[in-house]
């Protein structure tokens, strides 16, 4: 539930209040908006349910969530979540997250030459596996650390730090706890097989350790239909949109695994509001180690990022220009 705070009341209050939730064995999450603010209680509700929190001196309101996640709710937090990942790149709120690079770090100079041309044609966050747990145990696994200390390197002062949890551990609840005690942005993939509702409560596991930097991402959902990866789903995006403030992007790249149907989705996907788009660019994806048939070549990125630019313009939102090389 949430507890609205009366216009007037006075920290003495706010503190009192918090005060008394915790002496029933409850958190708080105390989000001062603009126009009011808030108490969010986590933790299990039955012990405050029949309690007369209405009855508290400054309190204006007890909402009920009835949705399963709370902090990840548009009825918690009504503005958009912002998040900022340094280095004036910001996701969500108008501003497009344009993430690029190849699916995983495979050596210093081919990450460096990727990263230049990505750059060049716009994107603002760079991407690279280190660590890839893949269906087969015999695909190749990552550089692990080496990987994570050439993409360091690469990016010097444009150093972005987001973690990103992938498809097959959006429900590695023990790992989202960790992640929810870092101060790192996230960037949390959907699962093969997870519903809008179970994207969310996995960004609550998140949430509810403090870390409010969170950001969604839709990679394709399993079908029937074998002549792609997945099943994009753009639905996802004005659907969790509509239930919840944190930002979305989509990776047309793993949902699709065609460079042939990237272009399309990708532009789709900014028409359906989201707040980025993930691609994989390789230079040569004949010679990638893990998804190099889906990669787009630096060349085609750059011509999608153009018409991604043309569609966002119209609906008043901003893609970062082409940087030249
Ligand atoms: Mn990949």
């Amino acid at each position: 539930m949430i507890i609205v705070v009366k216009r007037d009341s006075t920290q003495e209050q706010i503190d009192h209040i918090v005060a008394l939730i915790h002496g029933m064995g409850l958190r708080t999450d105390v989000s001062r908006g603009i126009k009011r603010t808030i108490i969010g209680v986590i933790g299990e509700e039955d012990a405050v349910r029949n309690a007369p929190l209405a009855a508290i001196p400054g309190v204006e309101e007890v909402v009920p969530i009835l949705k399963p996640f709370k902090l990840a709710s548009r009825d918690y937090q009504a503005e958009d979540s912002v998040v900022d990942v340094g280095f004036g790149v910001k996701v969500g709120g108008g501003s497009l997250a344009m993430i690029a690079g190849p699916c995983a770090i495979e050596g210093r100079e081919i990450l460096f030459d990727i990263a230049r041309q990505v750059k060049a044609a716009g994107a603002n966050i760079l991407r690279g596996g280190a660590y890839k747990p893949r269906t087969s145990p015999y695909s190749f696994q990552g550089l692990g650390e080496e990987g994570l200390s050439i993409l360091r390197e690469a990016l010097v002062d444009k150093y972005a730090d987001i973690l990103q949890i992938g498809a097959r551990n959006m429900q590695n609840f023990n790992l989202l706890s960790e992640v929810g005690q870092t101060k790192r942005p996230v960037l949390l993939k959907r699962g093969m097989s997870a519903t809008v509702t179970d994207l969310l409560m996995s960004a609550e596991y998140i949430l509810a350790q403090g870390n409010k930097r969170v950001i969604l991402c839709e990679r394709g959902v399993r079908s029937f239909d074998s002549s792609t990866r997945n099943l994009l789903d753009l639905s996802i995006v004005p659907n969790a949109r509509g239930q919840s403030h944190l930002p979305i992007i989509v990776d047309p790249s793993h949902a699709t695994g065609r460079p042939d149907l990237i272009p399309a989705m990708s532009l789709a996907a900014v028409a359906a509001g989201a707040d980025g788009v993930h691609i994989e660019v390789h230079s040569c994806p004949e010679k990638a180690l893990s998804d190099g048939p889906q990669a787009l070549l630096p060349d085609q990125y750059a011509a999608v990022m153009g018409q991604m630019r043309q569609v966002a313009g119209i609906l008043q939102r901003t893609i970062p220009a082409p940087r030249g090389k």
